[in-house]
């Protein structure tokens, strides 16, 4: 097994690391900032190394800060989480050639799913059902791009092969303004990304967003772990994740998770992945791989019983699977609730001091957060605090363990999204399953 772990990350995810380390008995390094003295992960850990000031530019995404503190900690390998530098195909790189193990993918399959056309090629080519579009970048010639609109039909849509986070795409529903887009996303993408290759697909209006969760090893093993269901967001953000998705058959699961474990194979991936999908009329469409952990990754841990962080460490050491697809059984139904520090109405931030935390219990209810009664969340990072997770026999036992949990929870001092999600738990359309990803946001009025 591994000896030492360089986290290099923070918040509950850390924690979450960190977890997984200490039960397999593997010694941690928390790397922070000087924001982040009394983050509980930093109290926990067996070595702790600042790596820099708060703002994450100088310290949890300082490429050599993490690196040294690897080397005078003597670790062996670094797991980067999400976010920060987790699908950084070039840190992934330095890792392995400053002589540590990177707890991901190779960073040649980093490189390749983080170039969107590239993916998609990648995923035609293994049978991964993809968006009608394009395939392949946009070239200057003006008739040719009208003609591929033409045979797509409107409405289409833009996006930057370099793209991320929502940004670097432009719907286009007439041919009208095709010409005019693809110029001004081409501009954007150039200045944004620094790639201003761009490709056109269909426009899908109302889709649900389902991915697969994948799990792959060194010696040529890989799995699927089934579906999640985020299609609850806002800007883009997931804010309520469940697993299965509703209505999603046997036969879906298995057809669509069996291509994404041939992609794996084919481009030799290693370790966690996601094959986000949209779903519309019965039709999975591929948009995007995830190369990492996933912040929703525990509504897939409470229906499979697999725990992922532990197979990545395991797969870091060089170890095998521990199961195989065969003894991949999903029981009940799990939802999470991402919990952030925020105006449940205007979304705006809201850090400080948290004067009182008590977290809510009870059977099938699991909380992964690092925050504590004392501790002051910082203005610096991500407004996630933590998150709720709540398992059943089946949906509606696993939503009414969830309004028990929101009901429960007590966060004093900071305002929280936590009134929005009781709200959620009590629209129909939500009891109901299976609402598109424009629901919330339209609901909300936004
Ligand atoms: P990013 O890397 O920026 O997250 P994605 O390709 O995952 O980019 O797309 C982000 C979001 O944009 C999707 O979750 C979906 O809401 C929307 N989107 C992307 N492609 C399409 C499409 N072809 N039709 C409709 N919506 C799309």
């Amino acid at each position: 097994m591994l000896g030492k772990v360089v986290i290099a990350n923070r918040g509950e995810i850390a924690l979450r690391i960190l977890r997984a380390c200490r039960e397999m008995g593997i010694k941690t390094v928390a790397v922070h900032s000087t924001a982040d003295n009394n983050l509980k992960h930093v109290l926990l850990a067996d070595e702790t190394v600042c790596i820099g000031p708060p703002q994450s530019a100088d310290s949890y995404l300082n490429m050599p800060a993490i690196i040294s503190a690897a080397e005078v900690t003597d670790a062996v390998a670094i797991h980067p989480g999400y976010g920060f530098l987790s699908e950084n195909a070039d840190f992934a790189e330095r890792v392995v050639t400053s002589g540590f193990i990177f707890i991901g993918p190779p960073a040649s399959a980093i490189r390749e799913m983080g170039d969107k056309v590239a993916a998609i090629r990648a995923m035609k080519a293994a049978g991964v059902p993809t968006v009608p579009g394009s395939d392949g970048p946009l070239s200057d010639n003006a008739e040719e791009n009208l003609r591929i609109g033409r045979d797509i039909g409107y409405p289409v849509i833009i996006k930057a092969a370099g793209g991320g986070g929502g940004r670097g795409m432009r719907v286009v529903h007439s041919e009208a303004s095709l010409i005019a887009a693809i110029s001004v996303t081409q501009a954007e993408a150039r200045s944004a990304f620094g790639n201003e290759t761009v490709y056109m697909e269909k426009f899908l209006e109302k889709p649900r967003h389902i991915e697969f969760q994948v799990l792959a090893d060194n010696h040529g093993n890989a799995i699927h772990l089934g579906e999640r269901d985020c299609s609850m967001q806002r800007r883009h953000q997931k804010v309520v994740e469940e697993a299965p998705a509703p209505g999603i058959t046997e036969e879906q699961r298995n057809r669509i998770g069996e291509r994404c474990v041939r992609a794996c194979q084919k481009m030799g991936y290693r370790s966690a992945g996601t094959f986000e999908f949209l779903y519309q009329d019965g039709e999975f469409y591929f948009i995007e791989m995830n190369t990492r952990l996933q912040v929703e990754h525990p509504v897939t841990e409470m229906i499979t019983n697999v725990d992922i962080v532990r197979e990545q460490l395991r797969i870091a050491a060089g170890e095998k699977l521990s199961l195989s697809q065969d003894q991949v059984k999903l029981t009940g139904h799990a939802i999470e609730c991402r919990i952030n520090a925020e105006d449940p109405k205007t979304f705006m931030p809201s850090p400080g001091l948290v004067h009182l935390w008590h977290p809510p219990g009870g059977p099938g209810i699991r909380v992964e957060s690092h925050i504590y009664s004392g501790y002051r969340v910082p203005p610096y990072y991500d407004s996630m605090i933590g998150k709720i997770i709540a398992h059943g026999n089946d949906r509606p036992t696993a939503i009414a363990r969830m309004r028990n949990a929101l009901s429960e929870v007590v966060i004093e001092g900071i305002k929280t999204n936590v009134p929005l999600h009781q709200e959620i738990f009590q629209h129909s359309a939500f009891q109901a399953g299976g609402t598109d990803i424009h629901y919330l946001e339209k609901r909300l009025g936004l």
